[in-house]
């Protein structure tokens, strides 16, 4: 098993590993920092180095309990020791967008009284984009939308994550709002919760930045009808 430190430590960008197994391009390391992908936030690239030889990581992959590294060449040992390297920029801004996501989540439920994101989310380097459940989101509703979720990342709450009992979890209704949330607490003994302080509380195994003043502000972009009951909104960060 690899012991996944994105999950507590979403800031750690450099450590040192030992690798465990490997084949061709495929590495797999004692403990990790490369996210492997989830929940609308792309795999994470990077660095590893093993003595002289450099090689990037092109993608990371989860297979049951471990995470699997592809190299862009060759074999490195098992036993090897190597320093891993995140390509920060790039995470942070996976961070700043997916913490934005749950915000923009948590105020449309509130706005609109609707269940909020519906079939999901997907995270790109400088935009994202949200599918929520409703028929239809005119264009005041948009501005409101943006206006609160802006007005609330100025008041620079904290974002935190924890683990849950699956039976603590399942208590908790609004944690399996979102299919996503609900397929993670069905699948898993032991729930990873994020939590907007006093905003919102998901089942998620993303990482995020600690602070709300972190994301920076939102621009709405464009909205997109994906059927009768999904809308789907694009935005940027500043
Ligand atoms: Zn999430």
């Amino acid at each position: 098993m690899t012991n996944k430190l994105y999950l507590t430590d979403s800031y750690l960008n450099e450590i040192q590993a030992v690798v465990v197994r490997s084949s061709a391009r495929e590495v797999i390391l004692d403990r990790t920092i490369f996210y492997p992908g989830g929940g609308g936030q792309p795999s994470d690239t990077g660095r590893m180095i093993a003595g002289a030889d450099a090689f990037r990581v092109v993608e990371v992959r989860k297979e049951g309990e471990e995470v699997v590294h592809l190299a862009d060449h060759g074999t490195i040992a098992a036993g090897s020791v190597v320093k891993c390297q995140l390509d920060w920029g790039r995470r942070y801004a996976f961070m700043r967008y997916h913490s934005a996501i749950h915000l923009l989540d948590a105020v449309f439920m509130d706005l609109f009284k609707s269940e909020g994101l519906s079939s999901g989310s997907q995270i790109y380097e400088d935009r994202a984009r949200v599918d929520f459940s409703a028929e239809s989101i005119s264009r005041s509703q948009i501005e409101t939308l943006f206006d609160r979720a802006n007005s609330l990342l100025k008041e620079d709450r904290i974002i935190r994550s924890y683990d849950l009992l699956q039976e603590e979890a399942l208590k908790d209704g609004t944690l399996a709002r979102t299919r996503p949330g609900k397929e993670l607490i069905q699948k898993l003994k032991v729930v990873r919760i994020v939590e907007i302080e006093g905003l919102d509380r998901q089942a998620d195994g993303g990482t995020h930045v600690s602070r709300t003043s972190e994301i920076g502000t939102l621009s709405f972009q464009k909205l997109e009808s994906k059927g009768r009951n999904n809308k789907r909104v694009y935005f940027s960060i500043a």
